[in-house]
């Protein structure tokens, strides 16, 4: 194999579940990979002890507080690090002329900023904030083809379809033969549980994903399937299909990571165990491949594979996304905002977990979707999405208390 350059790699979101993979794959491929810049949001002491072991030249977190504690930490133990801080430390670092790959794993809308600077500045980009896409989808994708980008999902299920696509799919999957893409969904934690008890479960029976771990938002989400219905508004930026041509099959063993359908009725998918370091080892090392650390796949010990149909009862969120898409504009932003808002309460216990799909519904069709042209447009839906949400979970809260 030939001998490729060596990135020069940020990870936004650095001490979170993706940041954690990252780190991972990296440290076991030294001579491939270097590590330029770090960032998180305020938990300092987690983004320390990274640096010592990375001795990343730059490193942000958006706590401005925690920016100076951290400048002060690194300053004693003397580390060739410096520290920037806000919104704006974070799109530098995302920035860099030294940097040439950016993970992007920020949880939830506050990514759309540091990974569309990143875009902006023409780097590979190894996108798992799918909220990116969710707000700013048309933004995003014209920024990564105005300054010619590379964008590498790393999304299990939308690594899966970029490796079951010609290398050549230029964001069109139909242009290359495929009649629909197939997203796999485990069904989480709730898959079979009663609808009746769904009322009452916790925040941590939700967070406790049968065969992921990951962080608590994207736990929550699976939960309800919001994470899918996120994931379809992803694989139509990613892959330019329609609502339409973007299935979800129920797939509870998380083997197959997706599948693509081709017109000539062949289905391409990749398989592999559940473990997010191999969709991120795999974009790392695109168009090579490198040792993830991720334990072979022995198909003989899982034995089945089994496949349903969602069922519409159990997870409307998914039904909502897919509205959203459909009506476009700021709809999916909006349904994204109020679900940021709803999971944050109900992981707080200030609401139920069948609350969560009331709040996005309710907060849907409040707000009538408008066409996003500008960061602020799409910023702006999210804005005025959070306090709609918020302002209805008040009038959930208070109904429940004196019920
Ligand atoms: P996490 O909660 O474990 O980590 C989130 C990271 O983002 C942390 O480093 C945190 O400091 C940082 N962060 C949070 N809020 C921020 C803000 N306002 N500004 C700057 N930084 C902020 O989340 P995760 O599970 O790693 O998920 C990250 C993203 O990757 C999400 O978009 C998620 O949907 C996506 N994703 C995650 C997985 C997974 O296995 N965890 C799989 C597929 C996709
Ligand atoms: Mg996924």
């Amino acid at each position: 194999m030939a001998r490729s350059v060596k990135h020069s790699i940020a990870i936004l979101g650095a001490t979170g579940s993706i940041g954690a993979s990252a780190l991972d794959v990296i440290a076991r491929h030294p001579d491939r990979f270097g590590v330029v810049a770090l960032s998180a949001q305020r938990r300092w002491q987690a983004l320390l002890e990274p640096i010592r072991r990375f001795r990343p030249a730059f490193a942000a977190l958006l706590d401005p507080r925690a920016a100076r504690e951290l400048a002060d930490a690194v300053r004693r133990e003397n580390l060739p690090t410096r520290v920037l801080q806000g919104e704006d430390g974070l799109c530098t670092i995302a920035a860099l002329p030294e940097v040439d790959t950016v993970i992007a794993g920020i949880v939830g809308a506050a990514g759309l900023s540091p990974t569309l600077a990143a875009a902006r500045a023409g780097k590979r980009i190894l996108l798992a904030n799918k909220e990116t896409l969710v707000l700013g989808g048309r933004l995003f994708i014209e920024a990564v083809r105005a300054s010619g980008a590379t964008l590498l999902p790393i999304d299990s299920e939308h690594n899966a379809i970029f490796q079951c696509l010609p290398s050549t799919h230029g964001g069109n999957a139909a242009a290359c033969g495929v009649r629909r893409i197939l997203l796999t969904a485990s069904g989480g934690p709730f898959r079979v549980t009663p609808l009746s008890e769904l009322a009452q479960v916790t925040p941590e029976a939700a967070c406790a994903h049968p065969k992921w771990r990951m962080g608590r938002k994207i736990s929550v989400d699976s939960a309800t399937m919001m994470n899918k219905g996120l994931e379809v508004i992803e694989a139509h930026w990613l892959f330019g299909a329609q609502a339409d041509a973007i299935d979800v099959v129920i797939h509870p063993q998380s083997i197959v990571h997706s599948l693509v359908e081709y017109l000539d009725g062949s289905v391409l998918a990749q398989l592999g165990n559940p473990d997010m370091r191999t969709p991120i080892a795999q974009a790392l090392a695109w168009p090579g491949r490198v040792d993830s650390g991720v334990a072979a796949l022995d198909l003989a010990r899982i034995g089945a594979l089994e496949f349903a149909a969602p069922d519409v009862a159990r997870f409307p969120c998914l039904a909502l996304a897919y509205a959203a898409l459909r009506e476009g504009g700021t709809a999916p932003a909006v349904l994204n905002a109020a679900n940021e808002v709803a999971v944050a309460a109900f992981l707080d216990g200030r609401i139920g977990f069948l609350d969560i799909a009331v709040a996005c519904e309710g907060t849907l069709s409040r707000i009538a979707a408008r066409p996003i042209t500008s960061l602020d447009d799409a910023l702006a839906a999210d804005d005025e999405a959070r306090s709609v949400a918020l302002e209805l979970l008040r009038s959930v809260h208070s109904h429940r208390l004196s019920a």
